[in-house]
């Protein structure tokens, strides 16, 4: 007979955990078997980071791409969104506004913008850290190693990259031109030059099976990331995958619970993504494992243009009403914001970013 608590352990003591394990733990559904998987996951969670949610403010400063992502409103055929490209100090004022909240990390994202010169971006980050003790994470894409070395030697910090499916048929079936393994050696490349890194998955793509979010979970412990976004797919009309179905937000808030469990001392944020389902499951999220928020910085009218996906949470908000959101969604859970910078919490990379 199948045993969750015994099956959890094997799960949370495993160097790498079996498939078939995460797998089974993936498929059930009943209430009981959830609520004891998600409070195993808050206990680890608690154990490993704390009652602190952490923050990162995320300021998206051009939605150009030059990819094709099936998934994805940024893909470059979408001719009907208009695109935009702030300005250094329309970003920085945004940045001045997230510091003003007492937020101590800035993630500054784009879609892969070909037009985005590397050595204005380094000027940037060279500006923010002179100017503020702030972290700042980049979500660029995929560049070059002198790219990366030269954002980090102006003082970047962290870098998210998120592998999207660790799968490469199921990858290649979605990202046209795009290479599984270049995707790869930029996480190698980054985690070399000294960032914390970042990576992730999207939770319901089509093709995608219990057995490749499986493996995603054991791609995330063997790479012993310092973060890892999941976020429910969730379609958009001006896409291939336009017409198929949105994710099943218990299927995510498993799998955070299950990499909670796996990678323990991993930061997990309770994404947008997850927000902006039929209703908002951050708060579950942060019940089963999640330790993370990303309050969204980009001034209007910008935000309403980064849209990857429709109905993005807060998408019509003014700059800043995330901050008394979040602190009652951490009131309302009993935890706290932690309004430091939040490093990563793996060992190796203490020190190495002050
Ligand atoms: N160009 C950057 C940022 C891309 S947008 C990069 O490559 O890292 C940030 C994230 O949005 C992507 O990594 C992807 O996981 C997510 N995303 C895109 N379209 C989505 C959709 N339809 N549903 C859910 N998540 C999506």
């Amino acid at each position: 007979m199948f045993r969750l608590d015994e099956c959890l352990s094997r799960i949370h003591d495993a160097s790498l955990p079996d498939l078939n394990d995460l797998e089974q733990v993936l498929s059930l559904n009943g209430k009981d078997e959830l609520n004891e998987l998600f409070l195993f996951a808050d206990g680890i969670r608690k154990k490993f980071c704390g009652d602190g949610i952490v923050l990162r403010g995320i300021i998206e400063f051009s939605n150009f791409c030059l990819r094709e992502c099936f998934y994805c409103g940024l893909n470059k055929n979408n001719r009907k969104l208009e695109r935009y490209r702030m300005d250094k100090d329309e970003l920085l004022k945004a940045v001045g506004h997230l510091v003003s909240c007492k937020i101590k990390t800035v993630v500054l994202q784009s879609g892969e913008d070909t037009g985005l010169d590397p050595f204005w971006l380094k000027d940037i980050i060279r500006e923010i850290k002179s100017s503020f003790d702030i972290a700042v994470t980049l979500a660029v894409g995929e560049r070059s190693e002198f790219d990366y070395k030269i954002w980090k030697e102006a003082g970047a910090d962290r870098y998210l990259l998120k592998i999207e499916t660790s799968d490469e048929g199921l990858y290649s079936s979605m990202h046209p031109q795009m290479d599984f393994k270049q995707r790869l050696n930029c996480l190698r490349v980054l985690n070399k030059i000294g960032y914390q890194v970042g990576s992730g998955n999207i939770i319901g793509l089509p093709g995608q099976t219990l057995k490749t979010i499986a493996q995603d979970i054991v791609f995330f412990k063997r790479n012993d990331f310092d973060m890892v976004g999941i976020g429910p797919f969730i379609p958009h009309q001006d896409t291939r995958f336009g017409g198929q179905k949105k994710a099943d937000p218990l299927l995510s808030l498993k799998t955070i619970a299950l990499t909670r469990i796996v990678t323990k001392n991993t930061h997990i944020p309770a994404t947008t993504a997850l927000g902006s389902l039929d209703k908002d499951y951050r708060v579950d999220g942060l019940k089963c494992g999640a330790n993370v928020l990303m309050p969204n910085f980009t001034p209007q009218p910008f935000r309403k243009l980064y849209e990857i996906y429709p109905q993005k949470k807060c998408i019509d908000e003014p700059v800043g009403a995330c901050n008394f959101c979040m602190d009652d969604m951490a009131k309302n859970l009993g935890r706290f914001i932690d309004y430091s910078k939040a490093d990563s919490l793996k060992q190796r990379k203490v020190g190495s970013n002050v």
